[in-house]
């Protein structure tokens, strides 16, 4: 064993503590931010979207990593992902995209200096007068919902919604926005509409608004920022690109983003099975002659999909293995009869590159028929993570 785990910490520079892990790449992340910010012109501000712990991240991490990189500001989901950044040190706006709803939350945000989302006048009038208290005033956004029917006001009342908040006492429209709902498609006919409608929503809006105080427009997020400049407007909001990903395949010239995030296990026992022997829960796998198994120690509860089970590749020593047989909850089996001087600590890579060979993200959503997005935030807390 000695051996071997020299072996291991040379290879990737981490200790023998961990069965399983999460690796960010800080210089990637950087790399994205700069690769985003080149597309950019200097007067628009770069917002990294750090929700839901920075698509699996970490968020405290990656908010300090981007800072230093250009970024002028960060959005997250929910009001104790706001909390978690100003507990550590991050100065910085925080808007927060989701809506709060009793006094609490908005004595919360106030507290912590976050900036809100207001989609609603009955929200505007919530936190005008819990406000009252205090005598503190806030920095909001407001929603405008201009095609993707989740959070906002429609773009039809969005005059009447913003003449209400500016009448209202303790708020300063910090920023007024919309969201996209198929940015990622080639076919740009419901964006384009989209724009149309925040365009002129806009339009009508700056005629009652101070010409000092312009609120910062914003409605792009990765796949329109890299899609279109005519969408940046005074601020982007770029998740999944900072983390390295594609929104969509035909976005790929846009700008060279390398994944941040790798997924790596240990090898916990290797067995020698013989033939016509089930392994896993159902024994969905059934040997067809002796083969050599590897057990790794992850499983769904830390991230890796159960229905790849009995479908998906990982690396070892920079070669494909074939996983078999159910993924459970903290454990998957390997067929690893090809490595028969594989050793017990050595290291499997379920996302991420080894040598010239590489799985993503998308090779899991695309078998999955899922989205990347989802990928990178099904790893949760479980996982430490480690920064490269
Ligand atoms: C999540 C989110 C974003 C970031 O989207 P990406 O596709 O990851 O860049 C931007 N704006 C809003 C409102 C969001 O909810």
């Amino acid at each position: 064993m000695g051996r071997s785990a020299e072996y291991l910490e040379a290879r990737i520079g981490i200790g023998h503590e961990h069965r399983a892990w999460v690796e960010v790449d800080r210089g990637a992340i950087a790399h994205n931010v700069r690769q985003i910010r080149s597309l950019l012109s200097p007067r628009t501000r770069l917002m990294a979207v750090v929700k839901a712990d920075a698509y699996g991240h970490g968020a405290v991490s990656v908010a300090q990593i981007v800072s230093e990189a250009g970024v002028s500001g960060f959005a997250v989901a929910t009001i104790p992902e706001g909390i978690q950044l100003r507990e550590a040190g991050i100065e910085k706006p925080i808007l927060v995209l989701g809506a709060a709803h009793t006094a609490d939350e908005v004595e919360a945000i106030a507290h912590w200096q976050l900036q809100p989302t207001l989609c609603t006048p009955q929200q505007a009038l919530l936190f005008s007068e819990t406000l009252q208290t205090s005598g503190r005033s806030l920095w909001v956004h407001l929603n405008i919902d201009t095609g993707m029917s989740r959070l906002g006001t429609s773009w039809k009342k969005a005059l009447d919604f913003v003449q209400l908040v500016r009448g209202l006492p303790h708020l300063e429209i910090s920023g007024i926005y919309s969201h996209f709902a198929t940015a990622d498609s080639p076919d740009r006919t419901i964006m384009d509409r989209q724009h149309r409608r925040f365009r002129g929503a806009i339009r009508q809006i700056a005629d009652i608004l101070d010409r000092d105080r312009r609120p910062c427009l914003h409605l792009a997020n990765s796949a329109a920022t890299l899609a279109d400049p005519d969408l940046h407007y005074d601020m982007v909001r770029v998740g999944l690109s900072i983390y390295g990903l594609y929104p969509a395949p035909h976005l790929r010239s846009a700008a060279d983003l390398k994944p941040a995030m790798s997924v790596r296990a240990r090898v916990t026992q290797i067995k020698t099975i013989e033939a016509g022997t089930g392994v896993s829960y159902g024994h969905q796998f059934v040997a067809p002659e002796r083969t050599r198994i590897a057990v790794v120690g992850i499983g769904y509860a830390d991230g890796v999909p159960r229905n790849l089970s009995n479908r998906m590749k990982v690396l070892i020593r920079g070669q494909f293995v074939s996983q078999i047989g159910a993924v459970t909850m903290d454990q998957l089996m390997l067929d690893v009869s090809d490595i028969p001087d594989l050793q017990v600590g050595e290291v499997v890579t379920l996302l991420g590159g080894e040598g010239d060979r590489a799985i993503s993200a998308d090779d899991w959503a695309d078998q999955l028929g899922s989205i990347s997005w989802e990928i990178l935030c099904g790893f949760k807390h479980r996982l430490p993570r480690i920064l490269t």
